[in-house]
């Protein structure tokens, strides 16, 4: 399979729109172990995301990337947008020069892009982040064929375990041990992304 221009439209498309619909979710996640703004953040970002988007035309998928990890950038406060904004650059970069991307090449920009995640964040998996539903993500895309549905799993489940880790990096970890019980509310939205990228894997399936 190889994903083009319109399947990374696509996938930021769909990720808007979840994102709008679970923004109160989002935020309601953020209150107990952290500033309760992560589905405002998210939500604006996103929407100015796809208000860029709609006004260019794309060569190549890496420029979709580009544009939206600008955009994150520079309009997401708090801590997940320049995080996020880092995964899209290094994985626009990863890609640069292709017109359609095959599923090896998207993976090596996915890791890059949790690389970027790392480096940016100071921080690892098994930390209560974001990192904890990329890393499993990346995993699943390096050890075999991805399919929408074991990718929709994989992320579900990296993304509900964050539940039984205790926060060491970001506001949360402020909470210690009573960050416990709570799903982390960036591994929820990084659910959604890859909810959303799936949903664009199972259209071409
Ligand atoms: P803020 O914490 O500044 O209010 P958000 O609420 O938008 O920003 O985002 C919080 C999310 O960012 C957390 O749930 C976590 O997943 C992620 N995060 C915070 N700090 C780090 C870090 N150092 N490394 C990786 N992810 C982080
Ligand atoms: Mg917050």
């Amino acid at each position: 399979m190889e994903l083009n221009v319109n399947d990374f439209m696509r996938w930021i498309e769909l990720t808007n729109e979840t994102i709008q619909q679970q923004k109160n979710y989002l935020t309601s996640l953020d209150q107990p172990i952290g500033d309760g703004d992560h589905g405002i953040n998210m939500a604006r970002g996103l929407q100015e995301v796809m208000n860029k988007l709609q006004t260019n035309e794309y060569q190549e998928p890496s420029e979709v990337l580009k544009n939206v990890s600008m955009t994150l950038l520079s309009k997401v406060g708090g801590a997940s947008g320049p995080l996020y904004g880092t995964a899209f650059l290094k994985m626009s970069m990863a890609i640069k020069g292709l017109n359609s991307v095959s599923m090896e090449d998207f993976t090596k920009g996915l890791q890059v892009a949790l690389d970027g995640i790392k480096q940016r964040g100071k921080s690892n998996a098994g930390e209560k982040t974001l990192i904890d539903v990329w890393s499993p993500v990346v995993e699943h895309f390096s050890n075999q064929d991805v399919t929408s549905d074991r990718l929709m799993e994989t992320a579900k489940r990296a993304m509900e375990e964050t539940t039984n880790t205790i926060a060491t990096k970001g506001r949360a970890a402020y909470f210690k041990e009573k960050s416990l019980g709570h799903i982390d509310p960036g591994s929820a939205s990084s659910f959604y992304m890859f909810e959303a990228l799936a949903k664009v894997l199972k259209e071409k399936e």
